[in-house]
């Protein structure tokens, strides 16, 4: 009952220590979580400042005439289209407006050419406009003249005068660049012409200084000479960095036509869009009739989103009104940040997410494992105390048990003879005893029931005595041999009447023992007195003495009831008594034996049983020779 309360109340705390584990675990995880949170928090605004700070950077048109590495600056005026750095953009946004020659400068030319064939006139007249002051004047006489000079079939002189055409340099024919339109032009002279090494060689060289950014011009115009190359010279790669000039271009293009396509005009404006799969940020405004954009191409801007979140271990996510990813992976599991472009101003939807494993840092990893390792070991303390604390229970309970069947075991032993003894000395004392021989017999029996009280309570005594260590051995030097016989035959006295034979056969002569005479007796006694007990239909007891290796051994054969296996390991325990004996009703308080191993013990020696049910037993006490001195 006692033992049933403590298992459940050590389960009741077993129950609780995990409870309390589990909560403290989840606490410490959730306190990681915020302290993750928090941290992503701020990371987040702290790149939100950032980026809004780089945005108005790439707004400011202060410094915008000395554009970054990644970044243009266009300015549209009049007719005029500047852009910075020169080649920034694939195509320019607007066509240059053309100074173009009024209609008659050429009439009478184009007459003679047209009208009346007559190409020499022509040739003679655009020769003369040639030579005369206006760039445009000159550079539309030049045109007509290689045009003039082609259908002749005059192929050096063509390429001459589109030579000269060449030099007239930044002048824009039909918003061509002039230089195009020559060197354009000397090409389809040398494929007319068949000279198929030149052409390729300036058409290569047309190719790579139109995508090179040497020499920038409308999408439109761009786009027919592309072709046309591509028929020359096959396609060829464009440089690396032409599709990041492309969408630059493409970008300010789109902000040009739509803030022209706005009716009222806005005088300034911003835009951040992905073309071709590449974002790029236009800033413009506008004021007394030029318009300027500030552009900040991809390279700009992933090169400024690569470098996000470095400091603070994160990684960054951007993305746009409809969800399409400017940057970053996408999904990101686990803890983030979010900050809405509606809160934040800034074109994009910003994700900050913990880069690498910081989130499960080492030290919080460290110390849960630490938390569950001291539960654990709580845990374990709490079940080793409790399994030893149950296992002494079920001693202490056992022995309480043993003792309480000793009680009454000894109570017993007291009793039988107590009752002999009264009633002898009743017999007696009523006078029925008269004769003087039955009066011997009677004060023998009274003699022999006193001496088993005695030997009972000292072996009491004894026992208590050396379970407290207070026992004092008087060791003298002893003939074994002699002194076992001496024992066997006193004890064979006692027995006699009730019928016991108690055989002794001594194979040592003079080896001597060094004992205490009394309690060694004792030991002997106990032996011969349980072999006897435990015969009831075998009536003869054998001792035996014995030496071998130093050794001298007394043996007690008995041919009675035997001791079961299970029991044999038991038999020296204090108040332990055997199944065979309880069963059998034999007598007896379960020390006897604990009592001879002690003092058998005390001389150095040590005890040992061989014993089969039913067939009989043998104790052996072996003790240790005394050297001669
Ligand atoms: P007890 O007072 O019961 O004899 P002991 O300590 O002398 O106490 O013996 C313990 C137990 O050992 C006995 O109860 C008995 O079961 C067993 N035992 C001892 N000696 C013998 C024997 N000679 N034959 C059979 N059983 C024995």
């Amino acid at each position: 009952m006692v033992l049933t309360l403590f298992l459940c109340l050590m389960c009741v705390c077993a129950s609780a220590l995990v409870w309390l584990g589990w909560k403290v675990v989840e606490q410490d995880s959730t306190v990681e979580t915020q302290r993750v949170q928090g941290r992503l928090e701020s990371a987040a605004d702290r790149i939100v400042a950032a980026l809004d700070r780089s945005l108005q950077q790439t707004g400011d048109f202060a410094d915008a005439r000395k554009p970054g590495p990644g970044e243009a600056f266009v300015v549209i005026s009049g007719g005029s289209v500047e852009i910075l750095p020169p080649g920034a953009l694939a195509f320019s946004p607007a066509q240059s407006s053309e100074a173009t020659p009024g209609p008659d400068v050429f009439r009478e030319a184009e007459e003679f050419e047209f009208d009346q064939h007559d190409l020499e006139k022509a040739e003679a007249t655009y020769r003369r406009l040639a030579g005369s002051k206006p760039a445009e004047v000159r550079a539309g006489a030049l045109v007509r003249l290689g045009r003039v000079l082609r259908r002749q079939r005059r192929w050096p002189e063509a390429l001459k005068t589109y030579d000269e055409l060449g030099k007239i340099g930044s002048l824009s024919l039909a918003s061509m660049p002039a230089i195009l339109v020559a060197r354009a032009a000397r090409c389809s002279v040398l494929e007319e012409s068949g000279q198929q090494q030149a052409l390729q060689h300036e058409a290569r060289a047309l190719w790579a200084d139109l995508t090179g950014g040497r020499l920038v011009v409308s999408r439109p115009t761009l786009d027919t000479y592309s072709d046309e190359l591509r028929r020359w010279i096959g396609s060829l790669p464009p440089p690396p960095d032409w599709d990041e000039r492309l969408a630059v271009a493409k970008a300010a293009a789109t902000a040009w036509r739509a803030w022209r396509a706005d009716e009222r005009g806005a005088a300034g404006g911003r835009r951040f869009d992905l073309f071709d799969g590449s974002p790029v940020s236009v800033c413009w405004s506008s004021r007394d009739g030029a318009w300027q954009a500030r552009l900040a191409g991809p390279s700009f801007w992933r090169r400024l989103w690569a470098g996000l979140g470095h400091d603070s271990g994160t990684t960054v996510r951007l993305t746009g009104e409809h969800g399409e990813l400017f940057f970053g992976t996408s999904p990101i599991k686990g803890p983030t940040a979010f900050r809405a472009a509606a809160m934040t101003g800034l074109p994009w939807n910003l994700t900050v997410a913990p880069a690498g494993d910081w989130a499960r840092s080492a030290a919080s990893g460290a110390r849960r494992r630490l938390i569950v390792a001291g539960f654990i070991v709580f845990a374990l303390l709490l079940a080793a105390g409790s399994y030893f604390i149950a296992r002494s229970m079920v001693r202490e309970l056992a022995v309480a048990r043993l003792q309480s069947a000793f009680v009454s075991a000894v109570s017993h032993e007291f009793r039988t003879p107590l009752t002999s003894i009264r009633q002898l000395a009743e017999m007696l004392a009523r006078g029925r005893v008269d004769l003087e021989e039955q009066k011997q017999r009677v004060y023998e029996l009274m003699m022999a029931e006193s001496d088993r009280l005695r030997r009972l309570v000292e072996s009491l005594l004894d026992f208590g005595r050396m379970q407290s260590g207070a026992y004092q051995f008087r060791f003298e030097s002893l003939d074994g041999q002699e002194w076992a016989q001496a024992v066997v035959e006193q004890f064979g006295e006692t027995v006699r009447t009730a019928g016991y034979v108690v055989e002794f056969a001594g194979a040592v002569n003079g080896a001597h023992i060094h004992a205490d005479r009394e309690a060694l007796a004792g030991a002997l006694w106990n032996l011969l007195d349980n072999a006897v007990k435990h015969s009831p239909d075998h009536k003869s007891v054998r001792v035996e003495v014995g030496s071998a290796e130093g050794k001298v051994e007394f043996r007690v054969i008995d041919r009675g009831i035997g001791i079961a296996s299970e029991d044999l390991k038991h038999v020296f325990e204090r108040f332990y008594r055997g199944g065979n004996a309880t069963q059998a009703g034999i007598k007896g308080a379960g020390i006897g034996l604990t009592i001879v191993r002690e003092i058998v013990r005390a001389h150095g020696g040590e005890v040992r049983l061989e014993s089969t049910p039913g067939v009989g037993s043998v104790f052996s006490l072996i003790l240790p020779v005394q050297e001669e001195s």
